[in-house]
């Protein structure tokens, strides 16, 4: 009997993973299918609830999303890499749980309220193009957490209040049917929230901000000569302040001890940003450069992904089914035994 803790993670085919995603969440991945039975989650059916009418990106999307799992070090004899739309399961538990939550609710949820704000500077959207989907993804979230009996969900920050969105879900479905489901955790990342290029408080692969894992040398290169900078400094050996510039805030994350040398000559006025951003571009590729070249291994081999992905969903599919039957069976609609 396998009696390792349950780990649900996933993410969304809007496009490739970025450093975000890493920082925030991918690498506890990595760390924790070891340890844990880890289950991670292509959420088309949820891409689809704000590109709905843009399939093709959806589509396109999952397998550059195992592309780019495979290439950080998930291991697919270890994690269960699946597609949430093959598993109708969730669906229907999905059905379920929406009579557990209010629409006030989920009117509240901050999630959902910062992505209703951001649709609407991006797109210039009133809320009256927000569809009864998209107000609801929370729901089928917690659906795909508990239909797996997750303990703990590595997520970025901006995801906290669907995980507690999922656990008072759960608690309701239990007070009313029964103890039978698992009230999870979320777990953060060493980096939480990592910033956009543009200095928006998020990197997000529908923001237009993002470093992608498999970007080139090249484009790594031209994102940072073009990041936001101090704007104070003006000449080359100007003093600046390194806590409001994109390049000093990626340098926390890829330049280790370097640093706080880089720190030092930026407020004495000793370095100039060229140098600064060209020391950031090097550091970044350095990181990158075997995760690449994992991924080019991947995408010369484009059946392995896809047979990953058929063994994975169907592995998948048969928990959601088991959990199903006791879901069933507690809210007494099992009118039959076969
Ligand atoms: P989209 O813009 O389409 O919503 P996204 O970049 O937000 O894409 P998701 O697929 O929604 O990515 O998120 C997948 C996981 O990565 C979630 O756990 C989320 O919290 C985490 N994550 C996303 N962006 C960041 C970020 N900038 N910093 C830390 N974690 C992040
Ligand atoms: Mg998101």
């Amino acid at each position: 009997m396998n009696d390792k803790k349950i780990i649900l993670t996933g993410d969304r085919p809007t496009g490739k993973l970025h450093i975000g995603h890493y920082f925030g969440s991918l690498q506890n991945r990595v760390k924790l299918q070891d340890e844990y039975e880890q289950y991670i989650l292509i959420a088309d059916v949820q891409a689809l609830t704000d590109n709905f009418n843009n399939s093709d990106k959806v589509r396109n999307s999952i397998r550059e999303l195992v592309l780019d799992y495979l290439a950080c070090g998930i291991d697919p004899n270890k994690s269960t890499i699946y597609i949430q739309s093959m598993i109708p399961e969730v669906a229907e538990l999905t059905v379920f749980f929406s009579n557990l939550v209010t629409v006030s609710r989920l009117q509240r949820n901050p999630t959902v309220k910062t992505e209703i704000a951001q649709k609407k500077e991006l797109f210039g959207n009133d809320g009256e193009s927000i569809t009864y989907g998209f107000l609801g993804y929370p729901v089928s979230q917690a659906a795909d957490i508990a239909i797996f009996g997750a303990h703990i969900v590595p997520v970025g920050e901006d995801q906290f209040p669907m995980i507690e969105q999922t656990r008072e879900i759960v608690r309701k479905f239990n007070s009313t049917y029964g103890d039978i489901l698992v009230e999870p955790e979320a777990l953060v990342g060493k980096f939480p929230r990592v910033k956009g290029l543009d200095g928006n408080a998020k990197m997000g692969k529908s923001l237009g901000n993002a470093i992608y894992l498999s970007d080139t040398k090249e484009e790594i290169e031209r994102k940072v000569m073009n990041a936001v900078t101090d704007k104070t400094k003006i000449r080359k050996d100007d003093k600046a302040n390194p806590d409001v510039c994109m390049v000093g805030y990626y340098h926390n994350l890829f330049s280790g001890d370097e640093k706080e040398i880089v720190f030092d000559e930026c407020r004495s006025g000793s370095r100039g940003c060229v140098a600064c951003k060209k020391q950031l571009a090097s550091n970044i590729n350095r990181y990158l450069e075997p995760i690449r070249e994992k991924r080019k291994y991947y995408e010369e081999h484009m059946d392995l992904v896809d047979e990953i992905l058929i063994k994975g969903t169907k592995r998948a599919r048969s928990k959601a089914k088991e959990t199903m039957k006791k879901v069933k069976e507690a809210m007494k609609i099992d009118y039959f035994k076969n």
